[in-house]
């Protein structure tokens, strides 16, 4: 059985008739740009061939009822119901939060919407920092979109499902897991300048130049994300405010140095440096790969990990291992991805690199006493659609 005939037989099982369709929407790797998001930054994700899929059928009342084959067990689904009138941000509804959350943002952006019955099934590693929650909500989103005939552009639909995540999840995300999980093509990463939400499509062809990206999952998520988080984003509004500027993002990168001598604490200094340098590789390696020359995009990954890790501070030792044993092995660049903390890692590597590098992180790993990482070679994907 395939997954979408699988997933309709789920929907079937637990609501007893058959779904109007189904809809997919993809994770997401960033290959560079990070922590630039709440600096009205550049940021360049690629979507990634695993996701949410939502069999949906309308109803005649205003009820939604929603269970995901992830939250299952032994094939039993748990089903839960909430009247679309009665959402309320700060409600405590676990996972379901992210889906009834997508549907209190559309009501709140005029969407006159029904009721409706959800089955949810990814394959998106859940906590990977490969967003399974921006594909989770921009599935439902679109399913929503489709079946009530709303008529909102995609980049609407990335800004309802930030909203749920942030408001009503209570998670405070940037906009790029959503536009990614929306607006991503095949073949392509996607350039996303977050201040003006302008969008460009940057060709990321790699197999036919010898070349692959590998996101390698760690597996582990350490405590200190969040608290780091809100640290982070203070500093960088910190030295936003001591330079004059409304975001980081207006400092231009030739003034970097000048910029960084005006800061005076030296934490709050580093972190500037960091999200500064950064908006410059994020348009080195848009320059790089619409000149045809993926290759020489390796060490500006590389210098990206540097940066997270020695100045912005947010990586740790399994992802620093991961990038080390990587780039000993032959790859031609690595970075992590993501919130830091744990989480997933990206490699460029040539094709007769590629199982060095992987055999390498999983002997260095297993030398550490670490869990067994994932190592995933992947391709740049569409975003999300209808699949049936
Ligand atoms: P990431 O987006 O990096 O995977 P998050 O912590 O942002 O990690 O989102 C993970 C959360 O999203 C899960 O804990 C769960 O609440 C929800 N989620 C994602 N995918 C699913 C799914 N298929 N079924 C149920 N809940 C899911
Ligand atoms: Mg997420």
């Amino acid at each position: 059985m395939s997954p979408r005939q699988a997933l309709g037989e789920g929907f079937r099982h637990v609501f007893g008739r058959l779904p109007e369709g189904i809809w997919s929407a993809p994770g997401r790797v960033n290959l560079i740009g990070e922590f630039t998001d709440y600096n009205d930054g550049y940021v360049l994700p690629l979507a990634l061939p695993f996701s949410s899929m939502a069999s949906a059928a309308r109803r005649d009342d205003d009820l939604v009822r929603v269970a995901s084959a992830q939250r299952s067990e032994s094939g039993e689904f748990s089903v839960v119901e909430a009247a679309t009138d009665k959402l309320r941000p700060g409600a405590t509804m676990g996972w379901a939060s992210y889906v009834l959350g997508v549907i209190w943002a559309l009501r709140q952006a005029g969407a006159k919407l029904g009721g409706v019955d959800l089955v949810i099934d990814s394959d998106v590693p859940i906590g990977a920092g490969l967003s399974s929650s921006a594909a989770l909500e921009c599935s439902v989103a679109l399913a929503l979109h489709d079946l009530y005939g709303l008529s909102l552009s995609r980049q609407d639909l990335a800004l309802v499902a930030q909203r749920a995540e942030n408001e009503f999840v209570g998670v405070p995300t940037g906009i790029m897991d959503q536009t990614a999980s929306l607006l991503c093509r095949s073949g392509h990463a996607l350039f996303l300048d977050t201040r003006t939400f302008e969008v460009r499509q940057i060709p990321l062809d790699l197999k036919p130049v010898g070349l692959t990206l590998l996101v390698v999952n760690t597996g582990v998520k350490h405590a200190l994300g969040n608290s780091a988080y809100a640290d982070r984003v203070r500093d960088c509004r910190q030295a936003a405010k001591e330079l004059g500027v409304p975001a980081l993002r207006d400092v231009a990168p030739e003034n970097i140095d000048d910029a960084l001598a005006k800061i005076t604490d030296e934490v709050v200094r580093r972190r500037a440096r960091h999200v500064i340098s950064e908006q410059s590789r994020v348009l080195e390696v848009v320059r790089l790969l619409e000149s045809g020359r993926p290759a020489e995009v390796g060490p500006v990954l590389s210098a990206g990990h540097r940066s997270l890790r020695y100045d912005y501070e947010v990586s740790c030792a399994e992802l620093d291992t991961v990038v080390d044993v990587a780039l000993a092995n032959g790859a031609l660049g690595a970075r992590m991805t993501g919130g830091g903390f744990g989480g997933s890692a990206v490699v460029l590597v040539g094709f007769a690199k590629t199982e060095a590098v992987t055999m390498g992180i999983a002997e260095a790993f297993a030398a550490r006493g670490y869990s067994p990482p994932q190592t995933i070679e992947i391709v740049a994907c569409d975003g999300a659609s209808r699949v049936a």
